[in-house]
């Protein structure tokens, strides 16, 4: 079965790639037909400014649906999409699902999107107690089928993460936040933990092995 990845994040598609093959490995999905995962580049689905416009949501639902939405009627295949984020309790939330565009652009113009977003998050924590330092990393995957083809049904499923936000950062694994998020109950960071590692617990493994589950029941 072909199954389009609509990410254009070469991180967190190489981390779904990982996840749904290990979720393969141990049966989650049935064979055959066995998945096979094609990128937006493999489809010939080049990058578009409407693209931007599909993360307007309040919700990592409504804008998974929409992005999964989007890019199956682009393709004429089922399509999954993931919209993720990090949910920090001492800032009521935030950044949510404004996590990938948190720093003001110009705010830190000698800094990549990760390293603005990175400092930016840890500016806004200074002086917060360790107690209160929590968070969540969130990820929602959503199905979306072309022509609402009634063999799988849309679907979303969501998976949440603990963390806390750490005052530097430590750690070369993962992308994003991780080596700033310590992946508690452990006494490492997101991207101190080896790839299995963060798979097993993340955000986005949790969803994606719902999502495995799901196909499973549908094959
Ligand atoms: P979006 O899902 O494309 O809207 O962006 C997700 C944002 O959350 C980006 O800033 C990512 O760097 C961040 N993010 C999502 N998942 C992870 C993760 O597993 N580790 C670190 N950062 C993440």
């Amino acid at each position: 079965m072909k199954l389009l990845l609509a990410t254009r994040s070469a991180h967190k598609a190489a981390e779904v790639r990982r996840i749904l093959a290990a979720a393969e490995e141990a049966a989650l999905v049935l064979h055959p037909p066995r998945l096979q995962l094609v990128g937006l580049d493999e489809a010939g689905i080049p990058g578009s400014r409407a693209e931007d416009d599909l993360e307007r949501f309040d919700t990592f639902e409504e804008n998974a649906a929409a992005k999964a939405e989007w890019f199956a009627a682009l393709s004429g295949i089922p399509t999954v999409a993931d919209d993720s984020g990090l949910e920090v309790d001492a800032l009521g939330g935030r950044p949510g699902v404004r996590t990938k565009r948190f720093a003001p652009t110009d705010a830190y113009p000698d800094l990549s999107r990760d390293a603005a977003n990175n400092r930016h998050l840890m500016r806004l924590m200074e002086g917060v107690p360790p107690s209160r330092r929590g968070a969540r990393y969130v990820c929602v995957a959503s199905l979306a089928v072309p022509g609402g083809a009634a063999a799988l049904a849309p679907a979303s499923f969501r998976g949440e993460a603990p963390g806390s936000v750490l005052e530097s950062g430590r750690g070369s694994g993962g992308f994003g936040y991780d080596p700033i998020i310590l992946a508690v109950p452990t006494d490492r960071t997101y991207a101190e933990l080896t790839p299995e590692e963060k798979d097993q617990r993340s955000h986005r493994g949790q969803a994606f092995r719902a999502l495995a589950r799901h196909l499973a029941r549908g094959l």
